[in-house]
């Protein structure tokens, strides 16, 4: 868990409901006056940290419900203090920021659509500079670290010194159970890039559907993070805006109950004993892997000499559609995940060739490390 709060917790509420968490609930989208009270009352007997509601909506496709617009500020406001919450608002452009500040939200995020756009994010920056309101800042809806981390490092060249950041998932073109795939490797990135943010995950976004709320909310305790934003309506069949994917009040505090928050450390005799043993087996098998590797790529080197003597191409199309179908049966036959297998052997691959091209001076020799998600632009 990082050590700053982002000023977040700090604001209200401390997530009394889930063990000192972060919790921000609410709306998709304030709809009416009514049902952002209705949320807010019912929000506020459950100890949450902040009271949500999107006010400029970023729909997929014109037509559909836009957001109320800067009329329903004063309706989201006035449920924050009858339920004595702070209220968070999505800012996309400077206007809604300078609306934001004058009906006195409290925190304000960014949305994936958004974190996606420097342009964007550095106009947010600017209108930001010498405000210091808490801003939670969601990923880029494309699976890339540096940007989510630039948005970041833009908001704090502007003074923004209390920032979050929120998983939301990532759009993908492969198949997946998910709205948005978690690939969680990538804020477990951040935070070890940035271990001062805390960090908030979004499993309404991620999921899309109510049945997924538990698994990735528990998932996102389990891995440490800071806090959770779900999103809760009244009346999720009457939702203007992602109604598969929320949830009434009752429902959440049904659901915060069932969770439990993780702590990083146990020190049990017991735990930490199993653990020294099981991990010292952990670093020995990954050790053979990196020795099997190494000279899996010594041979492949060796077999480059072969190729550019006769002339074939370092990529052989038909023995790479055979090591995936062996590699991924063998894998499968032993417990592992197809994608996953598929993911390992796409790398070893990649680096295959690149090793291969490198060995006969098609390309130049490495000089540093790439690290994986990351592209500078
Ligand atoms: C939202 O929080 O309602 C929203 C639009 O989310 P995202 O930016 O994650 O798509
Ligand atoms: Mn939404």
């Amino acid at each position: 868990m990082s050590t700053s709060d982002g000023g977040l917790r700090r604001l209200h509420g401390r997530g009394a409901c889930l063990q000192g968490k972060i919790v921000v609930a609410g709306p998709c989208s304030v709809e009416s006056e009514q049902q952002i009270m209705e949320a807010a009352v019912q929000l506020g007997k459950q100890g949450i940290s902040a009271l949500r509601g999107g006010i400029w909506k970023p729909r997929t496709r014109p037509g559909s419900f836009q957001g109320i617009g800067e009329a329903a500020l004063p309706w989201l406001k006035a449920a924050g203090k009858a339920a004595k919450l702070p209220v968070a608002c999505e800012v996309a452009q400077p206007a809604h920021v300078d609306a934001c500040l004058a009906h006195g939200i409290d925190i304000l995020w960014i949305g994936a659509r958004t974190t996606v756009n420097p342009f964007s994010v550095q106009a947010l920056a600017d209108r930001l500079r010498g405000v210091d309101l808490p801003v939670m800042v969601k990923n880029p809806v494309n699976p890339d670290l540096e940007l989510w981390m630039g948005a970041i490092e833009r908001l704090r060249r502007a003074g923004v010194t209390k920032i979050a950041a929120i998983h939301r998932g990532f759009s993908t073109a492969r198949e997946t159970i998910y709205r948005n795939e978690p690939i969680w490797r990538i804020p477990l990135e951040l935070r070890r890039r940035m271990p001062e943010i805390p960090l908030i995950c979004d499993p309404s976004h991620m999921g899309g559907t109510q049945e997924l709320l538990k698994p990735l909310s528990q998932e996102a305790l389990d891995l440490l993070f800071d806090g959770l934003m779900i999103e809760v309506h009244p009346h999720p069949n009457q939702a203007q805006s992602d109604r598969n994917q929320q949830i009434t009040p009752t429902q959440l505090r049904s659901l915060l109950a069932k969770l439990k928050p993780k702590k990083e450390l146990a020190v049990v005799r017991d735990y930490l004993r199993h653990m020294a043993e099981l991990r010292k087996e952990v670093d020995s098998l990954d050790h053979q892997v990196l020795d099997g590797l190494s000279r899996r790529m010594e041979i492949v080197r060796q077999m480059s000499h072969y190729k550019e003597k006769y002339g074939t191409s370092s990529f052989q199309p038909h023995r790479w559609s055979e090591i995936i179908k062996d590699r991924t049966s063998y894998g499968t036959a032993h417990n592992l995940d197809q994608d996953f297998v598929l993911d390992v052997f796409e790398m070893i691959h990649e680096e295959s060739i690149r090793q291969q091209e490198q060995e006969n001076a098609v390309i130049p020799q490495k000089t540093a490390g790439r690290k994986r998600g990351q592209r500078v632009g």
